[in-house]
């Protein structure tokens, strides 16, 4: 195959992100195609760069100069744009998470598996940062003996106020919940939350911060506080605790400065800067594999173990911090 001839659906934020990386920075797509609700906007993006604009998702995965397809609606809207690229046939790179339900994702593993071919790859980017392929690689290494527990924090400056509790676990864990269990190749088995004493930085129905607890199989447990109004500024944390040694995710380098008498290293603001190599790395080896005619990324099946886990930590934001069980059947050879 020449370029790889890309529709991207949702040209929001991220979906704006994407159409520039794919323009600009990465080699082997071009974006020949776009579509999204607010088409204004669809026609801001897509026009300078020749592409075709559309009003709907279904008219752009059917355009049969499109051969792939880049979902970034947001997740409620995941699920419709799915089912339309595997009807189509066509391999479809849909960021996280992979639909906002255990229920709606397990559809899209049927109807995937039914259609006998792996075209879904997750956005689910933390796998392709340096710093977690690092840290991966010394758990594998054996040298740190087994993994017993983890800290994670994900911390934001702020949220708008369209953001729900929910989506402090749909959204903003999700990511955790992805690389957890890809850093320390063990499945989950239960979930828990306990909401500490609250911000006043917030509008008054959300919940935050909030401390959730996920624990494997084999006993290892899990904690993540995700904390989305923390003022201060966008930060990933990630602390593996094994049985000869700790190992810690290195935090992006950012020149420390001093100045008025004081030491001071700048934090990240935004998503967007944290894990922009990763975002650059993870849609090139898209565009590479899905040229070659492979799905080499997060699949449908951690998409729907995501959100069975998912489904878990909701129920536990609202059971007075009991255990709730996480029940994902074994993976099918499909996606091994
Ligand atoms: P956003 O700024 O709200 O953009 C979504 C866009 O999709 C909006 O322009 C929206 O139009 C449009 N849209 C909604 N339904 C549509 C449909 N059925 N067909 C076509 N367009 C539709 O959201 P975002 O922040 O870019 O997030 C998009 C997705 O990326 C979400 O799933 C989010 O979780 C994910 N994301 C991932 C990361 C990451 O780190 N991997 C980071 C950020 C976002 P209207 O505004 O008119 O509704």
């Amino acid at each position: 195959m020449d370029l790889l001839r890309i529709g991207v659906v949702g040209c929001g934020a991220i979906g704006r992100e994407h159409i520039n990386r794919i323009t600009n920075k990465l080699s082997g797509g071009k974006v020949v195609a776009v579509s999204d609700l607010y088409v204004e906007g669809a026609h801001k993006v897509g026009d300078p760069i020749g592409a075709t604009v559309y009003s709907n998702s279904a008219d752009l995965v059917h355009d049969p100069d499109v051969d792939a397809i880049v979902c970034t609606t947001p997740g409620f809207a995941h699920q419709e744009t799915l089912m339309q690229a595997l009807e189509a046939g066509k391999p479809i790179f849909c960021e996280k998470p992979l639909t906002t339900s255990a229920e709606e994702s397990l559809e899209i593993v049927e109807a995937e598996m039914a259609g006998g071919k792996r075209l879904i790859q997750v956005g689910f980017m933390r796998r392709y940062d340096k710093g977690y392929m690092q840290i991966k690689e010394m758990i594998d290494s054996g040298a740190f003996g087994a993994p017993l527990y983890l800290r994670c924090t994900h911390w934001n400056p702020t949220v708008d106020n369209g953001y729900t509790t929910e989506m402090a676990v749909h959204d903003t864990a999700i990511h955790e919940i992805d690389v957890i269990h890809w850093l320390v190749g063990d499945d989950y088995e239960s979930a828990r939350v306990i909401m500490p004493k609250q911000t006043q930085n917030k509008n008054p129905e959300l919940k935050d911060p909030q401390l959730m607890y996920i624990t494997c199989k084999s006993g290892i447990v899990a904690a993540i506080e995700v904390f989305v109004n923390c003022h201060f500024g966008y930060e990933i944390n990630c602390q593996i605790v094994c049985e000869e040694g700790v190992i810690d995710l290195p935090k992006p380098a950012m020149p420390s400065y001093r100045k008025a008498g004081g030491q001071t290293t700048p934090i990240e603001q935004s998503w967007k800067n944290r894990f922009t190599h990763a975002y650059d790395r993870e849609l090139q080896e898209w565009i590479n594999s899905t040229r070659k005619g492979e799905v080499n990324g997060p699949n449908a099946w951690d998409g729907l173990i995501a959100n069975v886990t998912a489904d878990a930590l909701v129920r536990a934001q609202t059971n007075g911090g009991q255990e709730e069980p996480i029940q994902v059947g074994p993976r099918p050879d499909f996606y091994k």
